[in-house]
């Protein structure tokens, strides 16, 4: 069987600034404020290195708290200040870029829509700063009838799917909704879902790699599986023989949490099958 990795696949730059930050970090009481990426096994590894996630601020006392790089609101990083911490701010450049888009629309005044998953903590923390922000979860050309006429911003979470963004934008414009489009999905997003639909058309099945409840990977795979049979695997352990009955080709992608070795040790076990 022939195994093809799509090309970028696994840690984007800013899952990767995260990671070494914590895992580098030299102090006593380390602590994340949620898990720092949504992958079981580099969590178990940030453990063993006495890397903490933390739930809440409550839960804080002392010590050195880094910020995920799905970042958190203003408010929160103002109560984190008030506490006697070290605050180790890895958020990624991405999510702060749309914290400060919409502060520009909220100044003028202009109603803002965001393309994304309102439990995700990426949207919760815009949430948490900007309550009036409305949050596009499932698209419903009912639902955006309200803005026929007015003006409207667009804004997505970083790891939604560019073609949802242009689908609402579509239904927006029909809408006769004066739209200013802000499309916020970042470019590891988009590299690694354009790099997968590629390859999910040469391939026989496609392997997906990364966190249930990794966004990126998620929207990953909804991807590939409209275009080809596919798979959502947590790590090498996960993987059936039965799935390859027939199969001559398969495509391996991973999500933006996915570290190299889980990716390596899929495709290790996908060669022995
Ligand atoms: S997926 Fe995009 S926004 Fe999220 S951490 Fe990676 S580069 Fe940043």
């Amino acid at each position: 069987m022939k195994i093809i990795r799509a090309d970028p696949a696994g840690f984007c730059f800013g899952v990767q600034r995260a990671y070494e930050l914590a895992r580098n970090f030299r102090g006593k009481k380390i602590q994340t404020l949620g898990e720092l990426i949504h992958n079981p096994e580099v969590l178990e590894e940030l453990n063993a290195c006495g890397v903490r996630a933390v739930s809440a601020i409550s839960k804080i006392r002392t010590g050195v708290v880094i910020i995920r790089a799905h970042g958190i609101s203003e408010k929160k990083m103002c109560e984190l200040k008030k506490k006697k911490v070290k605050v180790v701010d890895a958020s990624c450049p991405f999510v702060k870029k749309i914290h400060a888009e919409i502060k520009k629309f909220t100044s003028k005044k202009i109603p803002i829509l965001v393309i994304g998953q309102r439990r995700h903590p990426e949207m919760q923390a815009v949430i948490e700063d900007f309550p009036e922000v409305e949050v596009i979860q499932k698209i419903s050309e009912k639902r955006l009838q309200k803005f026929t006429g007015k003006k409207v911003a667009l804004l997505s979470q970083t790891t939604e799917q560019a073609e949802k963004f242009e689908r609402v934008l579509k239904i927006l414009k029909k809408l006769k909704v004066h739209v200013t489009p802000k499309d916020t999905i970042c470019s590891a997003t988009r590299e690694r879902q354009a790099a997968a639909a590629s390859l999910a058309k040469k391939v026989d099945l496609m392997i997906v790699i990364g966190g249930r409840r990794s966004n990126n990977t998620r929207q990953l795979f909804e991807i590939v599986r409209q275009i080809r049979s596919a798979f959502l695997i947590e790590n090498k352990n996960e993987i059936q023989k039965k799935w390859f009955t027939k199969i001559h080709t398969v495509g391996v992608t991973a999500g933006a949490s996915t570290p190299e070795k889980v990716i390596a040790q899929v495709c290790e076990k996908l060669k022995n099958l």
